[in-house]
């Protein structure tokens, strides 16, 4: 009985599908061809950001046709206009333009215009066109990285190719950290030597011989790094110290493949892989305070934090396109071969946050940059995640919470407010002044009897309206 129903209901069905079709042929047949602009994103790496000055931009202009068909796509950025043809399909087909650095400081219009090239004429002008405004930020910090051989035998650089491989891995280490970071292309600028630096004895063991962390031989280490860096490369911001293939595991440290002392600031080690392009965002966002994105004290343990927005290696025209079946860890994740990593919001609005409110930096109009969770704040007013601590996403249930909030270009006088929610219940609410200028402002949460394990989320608003959103759990390690 109910076999035959089905079966009923299925060739009703197909006959309704027959007709469905029929009709919109006959449609498409009498109103031409339609070419429509659906969307446009403009990014430097990740979507819906301001535009840093002077950054390596995209700008992904999503179309669609009823009958596929080519189009000229034009694009006004900055002053200049770029156009490329490019084949529509009758499902969203992007075209990405890359329109180069932006280099006037200003709100940004980016005007968007699609037209039909072949003899089919477009029945339905209307939707052809868009225009965008975009904010833009000024970053004011200057990074010069020195890339440092560090106890490189003659055995070791005849093994790996060293004097043609080791200048490809700082090219891409650099392409990288221009392409992620929230900086312009003339903030980052990268030197290196293929003279290997060779450690004496003592300067060489990460842990003693009861497998315990060695301080003082680990601080011998990178006073040593540093300063032979230093001597060659004075201005050097930061010196990536680059080990042999399998020196941390034969120095007393099974797992690292880069480290970072809170205290040695300006200078961290990475071990030489060749396709890993990314320790030196990771280890000198460490830098600035950021913590780890994996997570090795909770069970089951947490290798990978997924990118929570796509984005753009513009430099390498590469999309970073997130789905449900596609995810990318974010560079502060784990490494692993297999598995490419990118920034995520969390990162990419927190840098540039540190490299705009403490440097001087500017916006072309008021705007919240991060809301960065954090276990600590710097004291005396200064409110910015301190201590290895921004970025963090798990908290302690009797742990102090922390939300860091980067307020850029304010006029004085605003109301900014900050609503903690517990699921879908909001716990409590916080409010401050603020003054002119650029400024971090710290809003925190905290259970004297713990807080209950759960996923909660904070709420920024600037007078009234909703700027940010940064989400964080409460689990405990026991
Ligand atoms: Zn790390």
């Amino acid at each position: 009985m109910k076999i035959k129903m089905w079966r009923r209901n299925f060739f009703l069905g197909l006959c309704a599908l027959a007709f469905l079709f029929l009709a919109q042929t006959s449609a498409h047949a009498q109103a031409g061809n339609d070419l429509a602009l659906l969307d446009v994103m403009v990014t430097q790496a990740v979507n819906d950001e301001p535009l840093i000055l002077n950054k390596q931009t995209v700008v992904r202009v999503v179309a669609q046709a009823t009958a596929a068909t080519d189009a000229r796509v034009t694009v006004e950025f900055d002053g200049r206009t770029f156009t490329q043809t490019k084949r529509v399909e009758t499902t969203p087909t992007n075209a990405d333009v890359f329109v180069g650095a932006p280099q006037s400081f200003q709100m940004q219009t980016v005007r968007v215009q699609l037209d039909a090239t072949d003899e089919q004429p477009d029945a339905d002008v209307s939707n052809n066109t868009r225009t965008l405004t975009l904010p833009m930020v000024k970053p004011n910090e200057k990074i010069v990285a020195y890339f440092l051989p560090v106890d490189w035998t003659e055995e070791q650089r005849a093994r790996y190719n060293f004097t043609e491989n080791f200048p490809r891995f700082v090219r891409e280490n650099a392409t990288y950290l221009q392409a992620a970071y929230p900086v312009s292309d003339d903030q980052i600028a990268v030197d290196w030597t293929n003279v290997p630096h060779m450690l004496a004895a003592n300067e060489k063991s990460l842990s003693n011989n009861q497998g315990d962390f060695d301080a003082i031989s680990s601080h011998l280490l990178y006073a040593s790094i540093s300063l032979a860096a230093r001597r060659l490369k004075p201005e050097a911001t930061l010196v990536v110290g680059v080990f042999p293939p399998g020196w941390f595991a034969a120095h007393g440290n099974k797992s690292a493949l880069g480290l970072a002392l809170a205290d040695v600031k300006g200078t961290v080690t990475a071990q030489y892989v060749l396709t890993d392009a990314t320790t030196s965002a990771h280890e000198l966002a460490h830098l600035y305070w950021m913590y780890e994105d994996y997570d090795y004290s909770i069970k089951p343990s947490r290798p990978y934090t997924w990118l929570d927005r796509s984005g753009y290696f513009v430099q390498k025209q590469v999309p970073q396109d997130i789905s449900n079946n596609q995810k990318i860890p974010t560079f502060l994740s784990a490494y692993s071969p297999e598995r490419p990593s990118w920034v995520d919001t969390r990162a990419y609005e927190y840098l540039m946050a540190k490299f705009t409110i403490e440097s001087g930096g500017q916006v072309t109009e008021p705007m919240i940059l991060a809301a960065t969770m954090s276990r600590q704040v710097e004291p005396d007013g200064k409110n910015f995640p301190s201590d290895y601590s921004a970025g963090y996403q798990r908290f302690e249930p009797k742990q102090t919470v922390y939300v860091a909030v980067a307020a850029a270009g304010m006029r004085g006088g605003e109301n900014l407010e900050a609503r903690w929610f517990q699921r879908d219940s909001q716990v409590f609410k916080e409010n401050k002044t603020l003054t002119a200028g650029n400024a971090w402002y710290a809003f925190a949460v905290r259970n004297r009897n713990g807080m209950p394990q759960d996923m909660y989320r904070v709420e920024i608003y600037l007078d009234g309206k909703l700027v940010k959103t940064s989400t964080f759990e409460v689990k405990s390690s026991q």
